[in-house]
């Protein structure tokens, strides 16, 4: 077996740290934002044979475990449409050195799978939740989605005693601004922690216009006219959320900003796509392969992403509008997120 190479830094100095792994690219939403109907065919990532099988996705972790990581996320497409999950997630976390591992969902297959997923060992549940009007949800997950879903698999979630729930919710400018306050509202009152996430440039199907971001500051100062808020410090280097308290203790909430606020300086994240390719940056043109390295094995795969790792200088959102910034990004349901 190959040498384990050495926890590599890229060439701003990174190291590698998370993953994020797409279990599957097909997702039963459509989210215009995303995964837009009139783009996407219905049938899109239901082909199974290209995707990684449980075994690679374990070697896959592993030879990431060997160059530094910790924190897992999986994600998709829609992640609970994966069959067995759980013993895919039974599997990851018995690897010695993954010390979290988390699942980004859409929420609408949640009630029937959290518990099955909390006793497989899972440790966090993101759920996305960008409306509590009914219209509005069913909108916004392109004629998919129902709310009620979505709320009954955060419920099973909160009831399967998964640690705080994280909602996402991607802010767009006269789409639902006006749920701001109501969602705000509902994660106080359940103890969940809402994130509110810009509108970003991921993929180039969802026809992306500056227009349609509103900034976190924005947001933020909607909120702190309702429920006064105060910064908090962060938790870790690198941490992707701006974290805000509520002064009269209804808990915390988080803001994303990548477009207004980029911290590429501080991206410690890989994501590797369901048919295993691996990105260095959610604004990457294009993945590496990295079958033919897992067909080799664990060593030779820790190998091969260390030589990437090292050779990655990523740092889009910092650049994002100026000459030479690509404009070719790989889509977001292919990537997680
Ligand atoms: N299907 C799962 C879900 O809905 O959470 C996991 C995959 S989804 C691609 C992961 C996250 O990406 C969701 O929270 C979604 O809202 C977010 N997302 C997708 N497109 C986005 C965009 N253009 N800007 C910001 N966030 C986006």
């Amino acid at each position: 077996m190959p040498q384990s190479p050495a926890m590599p830094l890229d060439l701003r100095g990174r190291p590698l740290r998370d993953l994020r792994l797409s279990v599957i690219d097909a997702c039963n939403f459509r989210c215009p934002y995303c995964m837009p109907a009139d783009r996407v065919p219905e049938d899109h990532g239901l082909d199974s044979a290209s995707r990684l099988s449980f075994d690679e996705m374990e070697t896959l972790v592993r030879s990431f475990v060997r160059l530094g990581v910790r924190k897992l996320r999986l994600t998709g497409g829609e992640p609970l449409l994966r069959k067995r999950l759980p013993e895919l997630i039974a599997r990851l976390v018995a690897i010695p050195g993954i010390e979290d591992i988390a699942l980004t969902t859409n929420g609408s297959l949640l009630a029937a799978q959290a518990r099955a997923l909390r006793e497989a060992g899972l440790t966090r549940v993101t759920v996305s939740l960008d409306a509590l009007d009914p219209e509005r949800f069913r909108a916004l997950s392109g004629g998919r989605g129902r709310v009620d879903d979505v709320l009954a698999g955060i419920a099973a979630a909160k009831d399967a005693e998964f640690g705080p729930i994280k909602l996402n919710c991607v802010v767009q400018r006269g789409a639902n601004e006006d749920d701001l306050l109501p969602l705000a509202a509902f994660a106080r009152e359940h103890g969940h922690v809402l994130r509110l996430i810009e509108y970003m440039d991921v993929g180039t199907c969802n026809g992306w216009s500056a227009r349609r971001v509103v900034p976190s500051r924005e947001i933020l100062e909607r909120l702190h006219a309702r429920w006064p808020l105060r910064p908090l410090q962060p938790q870790y280097r690198g941490e992707v959320a701006a974290r805000h308290a509520y002064v009269d203790g209804g808990g915390e909430v988080g803001f994303v900003s990548s477009v207004s606020a980029p911290f590429c300086g501080d991206c410690h994240r890989a994501r590797v796509s369901a048919d295993g390719r691996l990105y260095t940056c959610l604004f990457a043109a294009d993945g590496h392969d990295l079958r033919p390295a897992l067909q080799a094995g664990e060593g030779a795969l820790a190998e091969r992403v260390a030589a990437l790792w090292t050779g990655r200088g990523d740092r889009y959102s910092e650049l994002r509008g100026r000459a030479g910034a690509s404009k070719r990004h790989v889509e977001m349901y292919l990537v997680g997120g």
